[in-house]
C-alpha cells in the first residue's frame, strides 16, 4: 500500500469507527476487520475480544451460528430464509440483502429485535474482499407491532380470539384440511336464555358473566392448535383443527362442564344457573365446499339444542 493509499484506508476505518451506525466488517474469511463504536455499545462486546477472530456471533447469539454477513461471505444466501425470521433482498443493488431476528444479546442479559443490512465489497477484479453488515435496534418498533396485532386479534370484552381471527383461523385449518383431507370440527356455543339474564341482572352483570363463561371455556381448549372465539353477542366458537366428532364432543362436554360448575346463578332460567347449548359438527372439506358449510351445519346443531330443552351438546346429522 502506498503511504496515501494507507492514510485513506486508515481515514474509511476512523471514519467507520465514528459513524452513528452500529457496523461491523468482515473479510473474506469472516474475520472481523472492523467493529465500531456503536456496534460495541449496542452489544455490549468491544471490539478489541473480536477483531481479527470469528467470533461476532457471541455478540448476538447464545451458540455459534453464522451472521447475515456470513452468509454473504460464504455465498450461502439460501440459508436466510431459515435463519431469521424475516428477510428479503434489499433494494436495488443485487449484493445487498436485510434480513431480521431476535436476539439474545448474551452480554446486555436481554433480547433485542435487530434488523441487519449487508452488502459486499468487491476489488477491481471482482473478488470479494469484505462485508459490511449495519445493524438497527427495532425492538420498540417490533414490540409495539406485536402489541397492536394482539389488540386487533382479540375481544375486547373477553380478551379470547375475537370474529376476525375466527374468520382468518377458520379460512386457514379449512384449506389444510381440505389439503390433507383431514377432519376439521367446530363447535358452537350459545349461552342459554341470556336475554333474560340481562333483563334480571342488568346488561353489566351480563358482561361480567360472559367473562367468566369465556375464561371458564378457555381452561378446557388448552391443545395450542385449537382456538376458541368470541363469534358474536354471547355465542362463542371453537375450532378444532384434525379433531374428529368424538374428540370433538369431549371438548364440548368439557366446555358445558366447566361452565355448569361455575354454578353463575340465573333465577329466570329453568335450572336456576348459567347454561350453555352447543352444536358440534365435524367435515373433512370437500373439493368444491366452502368454510360456510361447517358454520352452517354447528348452527343447526345448535339450533337442535336449543329446540331439545338447551344445557346440552348436540351433533349435526351429516
Ligand atoms: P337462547 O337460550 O335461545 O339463546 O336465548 P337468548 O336470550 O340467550 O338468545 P337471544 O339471541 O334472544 O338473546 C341474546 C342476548 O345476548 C341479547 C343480547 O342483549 C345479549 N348480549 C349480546 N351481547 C352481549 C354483551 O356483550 N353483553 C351483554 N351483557 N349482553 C349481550
Ligand atoms: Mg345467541
Ligand atoms: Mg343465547
Amino acid at each position: 500500500m502506498t503511504s496515501s493509499a494507507s492514510r485513506e484506508h486508515g481515514f474509511a476505518i476512523h471514519l467507520m469507527q465514528h459513524l452513528v451506525v452500529p457496523t461491523f466488517v468482515l473479510d473474506a474469511d469472516c474475520r472481523v476487520l472492523i467493529w465500531n463504536r456503536a456496534c460495541e455499545r449496542l452489544t455490549g462486546v468491544e471490539a478489541g475480544e473480536l477483531v481479527g477472530t470469528s467470533d461476532h456471533w457471541r455478540a448476538f447469539y447464545d451458540a455459534p451460528r453464522p451472521c447475515l454477513a456470513d452468509l454473504l461471505v460464504q455465498g450461502r444466501i439460501g440459508e436466510i430464509e431459515d435463519l431469521y425470521v424475516s428477510s428479503d433482498s434489499g433494494g436495488t443493488n443485487e449484493h445487498g440483502y436485510h434480513a431480521s431476528n431476535w436476539c439474545v444479546m448474551p452480554r446486555l442479559g436481554h433480547e433485542l429485535y435487530l434488523t441487519v443490512d449487508a452488502g459486499a465489497v468487491y476489488d477491481g477484479d471482482g473478488h470479494l474482499i469484505a462485508v459490511v453488515e449495519t445493524i438497527r435496534d427495532m425492538t420498540d418498533h417490533k414490540r409495539a407491532q406485536l402489541a397492536l396485532e394482539h389488540l386487533a386479534a382479540r375481544d375486547g370484552l373477553t380478551g379470547i380470539a375475537n370474529r376476525r381471527s375466527f374468520d382468518e383461523k377458520l379460512e386457514r385449518e379449512w384449506l389444510r384440511g381440505k389439503r390433507d383431507q383431514t377432519p376439521i370440527s367446530l363447535l358452537m356455543v350459545d349461552v342459554d336464555h341470556f336475554k333474560r339474564y340481562n333483563d334480571t341482572y342488568g346488561h353489566q352483570h351480563g358482561d361480567a358473566c360472559l367473562r367468566q363463561v369465556a375464561e371458564s371455556a378457555a381452561t378446557v381448549v388448552f391443545r395450542p392448535s385449537d382456538m376458541l372465539a368470541r363469534y358474536g353477542g354471547e355465542e362463542f366458537s371453537v375450532i378444532l383443527p384434525n379433531t374428529g366428532m368424538d374428540g370433538a364432543m369431549i371438548v364440548a362436554s368439557r366446555i358445558l362442564e366447566s361452565v355448569a360448575a361455575l354454578a353463575i346463578p340465573h333465577s329466570a332460567s329453568e335450572i336456576g344457573h348459567v347454561s350453555l347449548s352447543i352444536g358440534v359438527a365435524t367435515v373433512v372439506p370437500g373439493l368444491n365446499e366452502h368454510s360456510d358449510t361447517l358454520i352452517k351445519v354447528a348452527d343447526a346443531a345448535l339450533y337442535k339444542a336449543k329446540h331439545a330443552g338447551r344445557n346440552r351438546v348436540v351433533t349435526a346429522d351429516m
